[in-house]
């Protein structure tokens, strides 16, 4: 289950199975149940474990986690929530889906995240909450900020589903006080299949999120076995963790630290491997505390080298074109020059724990006979 095929560029992303993690589903299976149960419940306790906070709260996916993150922290229609343009969709979608209105703001250009400062400039009275993004797995670091945004009453909720097992200073993404959302989705740096986890600032945020991943409905399963009713309490939503993805998660939670040195040694390897590319700007992880979660640089003539490259069998990506750019986010719509700028340039290169130093060096090689073609190219008709 864990060999390598020979061609593992073509990929731009993959997950990674150690192997026990088909066994632990099986065992789900033969045990016949199947919805939120014992497993789900070990693999939050052993996630709050492995961060060193009091609970962890386990939902179906990094989106579901975002949602009742907001919720929890008490955000409402017409609230403003504060968000980086550069991220997934997921994390606009999850503002609008409460009702609330996304404040696109710019990121810093070597690292794509946001800083404090322009978090500072784009806070308003209407500001509820900021979901700063740790794009690729680098940590952000908000606390120039922190006291301000609490003074105000404003929430910060980290979008850490690249950021598994990354460290903000000394501290575990997840046990920094924050309100964080992880995802386990298919190619991230843990996967359930799909899945994801709330880190819950209090008793009561943990209670709430509790109740809404499961349909408002407060009794136990047990508890409602021996009953003819059953308590819905409040607003909620079909989103818990089944064991039958707990048990993958908790399988690959066994081998994270292998994942966290592979995916740091990958890393590496491409830093060193693209270095003598002049035109190559490698997107800063803060590889000392991060597990990266991508690979990005910038060049020249994107599109040109992102299809050159295709045609040469390397699983390029961009992630991701500017959300406020997109059709469904045109009324949030502002100019913001580094996240335009960064659309523009950025390419992903493959990155997942089956590719070998070869491979590495092998995208390198392509990456930069590509440049030279198409520089060739882009100077004949100039
Ligand atoms: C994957 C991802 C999400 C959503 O997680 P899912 O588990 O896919 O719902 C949110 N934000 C970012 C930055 C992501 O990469």
């Amino acid at each position: 289950m864990t060999v390598s095929s020979s061609a593992d560029f073509t990929r731009n992303a993959s997950p990674y199975l150690y192997g026990p993690e088909a066994a632990a589903v099986a065992r789900v299976l033969e045990s016949g149940q199947y919805g939120h149960t014992r497993v789900t419940e070990d693999f939050e306790q052993r996630v709050a474990a492995y961060l060193g906070v009091p609970e962890a709260v386990a939902v179906s996916s990094g989106t579901a986690a975002l949602h009742t993150a907001l919720l929890a922290a008490g955000v409402r229609p017409g609230d403003e929530v504060i968000v980086p343009s550069m991220t997934f969709c997921a994390t606009v979608q999850a503002v609008l889906v409460v009702g609330a209105t996304p404040r696109f703001v710019d990121v810093d250009p070597a690292t794509l995240c946001v800083t404090d400062q322009l978090v500072r400039r784009a806070v308003t009275g209407a500001t509820r909450a900021v979901v700063p993004v740790l794009f690729g797995g680098r940590p952000v670091d908000l606390s120039p900020v922190q006291g301000e945004l609490a003074d105000r009453g404003i929430a910060v909720i980290e979008d850490a589903a690249h950021a598994f097992g990354s460290l903000t200073g000394t501290r575990p993404v997840g046990a920094t006080g924050n309100l964080t959302c992880f995802s386990f989705g298919p190619i991230k740096n843990l996967t359930c299949g799909q899945g994801g986890m709330v880190i819950p600032r209090t008793a009561e945020e943990a209670d709430t999120i509790r109740r809404i991943r499961l349909l408002g409905i407060t009794q136990s399963q047990a508890t409602r076995a021996n009953t003819t009713t059953y308590g819905v309490a409040g607003f909620g939503l079909r989103y818990q963790l089944s064991g039958i993805n707990a048990a993958i998660g908790l399988a690959q939670l066994d081998h994270f630290d292998t994942t966290k040195r592979t995916r740091r040694r990958l890393w590496r390897r491409y830093r060193d491997a693209l270095a003598p590319l002049d035109d190559v700007t490698l997107i800063d992880v803060g590889i000392e505390q991060a597990v990266p979660h991508l690979c990005q640089v910038r060049v020249p003539h994107r599109d040109q080298v992102f299809a050159e490259l295709r045609d040469q069998g390397i699983g390029v990506g961009v992630h991701y074109p500017p959300n406020h750019l997109q059709p469904a986010f045109a009324a949030w719509r502002r100019p913001l020059p580094a996240s335009e700028q960064a659309g523009a340039e950025i390419l992903s290169l493959p990155f997942h724990q089956h590719l070998t130093e070869q491979d590495i060096d092998h995208v390198a090689v392509t990456l930069g006979r590509a440049l030279n073609t198409v520089g060739a190219a882009s100077c004949a008709s100039c």
